[in-house]
């Protein structure tokens, strides 16, 4: 069996997800680790998990799961166009933004097509460039860690199909302002498709400088906004995201969407969770004190970190970034290290409960003092 004579011609630029460390669920983390206890602060979940109302709505549907769930999410689309302002038809569930990152790429994409991606965000943009034999043109960021909306459209050519866009940026914190937003969108030409990825758009509404893209859907045919339940919404493992834009760019894209591909548990969960606003301020607040314990700690080193508009703060130690992630990992402790981005001395810390931080900032001090 020639196993690279079955597969696809783009079989050498994919790879699979990795089951390292920081990859790995609690159960699994705990049993590599040999510990009871784990902080995990490498997936950038909400440590209050999910709301109350929507556990109880989730429990509810479990008595059906023998019935097919709604296709479109009806009830969950309708919502969130009434809380965004936009119609049902502007509105696209899918199996958490990791699947509409993917759809996104098998509705627009063919080989040779340009994809225009910062060369540190998220990963999962390159990954579905990749799966459509697509080219990936990466674009630097700035000094100050930050997307650079000029250098994306200086990378345009009449090749370009997408250009990927995480605001607020996954892993540096960092956000594209409205004014810089508005510019890209008004330099952009209508055939290119910006993708923009608000994951963490309830951490970051209402900071300074801070806008959504979904108001420019009206507008501007070729907006896609991603969203996604998994982080302050806490529904991570139910697996549910959407996409927000213009009717055409939706219709698109469900011609290529499996008719299931959002189940019903995660449906009513996602419904649920969205009319409790209290379990998000509740997050908003936690979120807030322990990123300005982390800035704290950070100071307190010395050590250069960036301001985050999300649930995670991005910090170059100054060393070597994998001794510091075994030595954390020794006291139970796991962040995320960005060596796959070229970044051999910086963290990803995830903001978890006042006493997850305490707990962080009390080994990662130790560690640095006894060096
Ligand atoms: C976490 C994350 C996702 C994935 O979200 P899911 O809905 O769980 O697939 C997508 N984009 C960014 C920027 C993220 O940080």
């Amino acid at each position: 069996m020639k196993l690279e004579k079955m597969v696809r011609n783009v079989y050498p630029t994919l790879t699979p997800y990795t089951c390292q460390l920081a990859d790995l669920p609690m159960e699994e983390l705990k049993k590599a680790l040999g510990k009871q206890e784990v902080i995990k602060l490498s997936f950038n979940e909400n440590p209050l998990g999910p709301s109350p109302k929507a556990i109880a709505a989730m429990q509810k549907a479990l008595l059906d799961l023998n019935y097919y769930p709604s296709s479109r999410g009806e009830a969950v689309m309708q919502r969130i166009a009434v809380k965004e302002g936009v119609q049902p038809g502007n509105v696209i569930l899918s199996n958490g933004a990791d699947d509409m990152i993917l759809l996104v790429a098998q509705t627009f994409l063919e080989p040779e097509d340009e994809v225009i991606i910062p060369e540190i965000t998220f990963v999962q943009y390159l990954a579905s460039a990749h799966l459509m034999g697509a080219k990936p043109v990466l674009s630097p960021l700035k000094e100050d860690y930050s997307i650079d909306t000029q250098a994306l459209l200086a990378r345009i050519t009449p090749k370009t199909k997408l250009i990927f866009l995480c605001n607020p940026n996954n892993p540096t914190g960092t956000i594209v302002s409205a004014q810089e937003l508005k510019e890209l969108l008004r330099q952009i030409p209508e055939e290119v498709l910006l993708v923009v990825d608000e994951a963490y758009h309830e951490y970051a509404a209402g900071g300074a400088g801070y806008r959504s893209a979904v108001e420019f859907v009206q507008q501007h045919k070729n907006v896609l906004v991603i969203r996604t339940f998994s982080k302050i919404y806490s529904l991570a493992a139910a697996r549910i995201g959407y996409g927000i834009g213009h009717p055409g760019i939706i219709d698109a894209i469900n011609h290529v969407r499996p008719p299931f591909n959002v189940n019903s548990i995660a449906q009513a969960g996602a419904f649920a969770s969205l009319d409790d606003e209290e379990h998000v301020s509740e997050s908003l607040r936690v979120n807030t004190e322990g990123k300005y314990m982390l800035y704290e700690a950070f100071e307190a080193l010395g050590l250069k970190y960036v301001k985050s508009y999300g649930n995670f703060v991005f910090v170059d130690t100054g060393r070597d970034s994998n001794k510091l992630f075994d030595a954390l990992a020794k006291r139970g402790i796991v962040v995320r290290i960005l060596t796959g981005h070229g970044l051999s001395t910086s963290l990803r810390v995830s903001i978890g409960r006042p006493q997850d931080m305490k707990a962080f900032i009390e080994a990662f001090t130790e560690i640095i003092e006894s060096e």
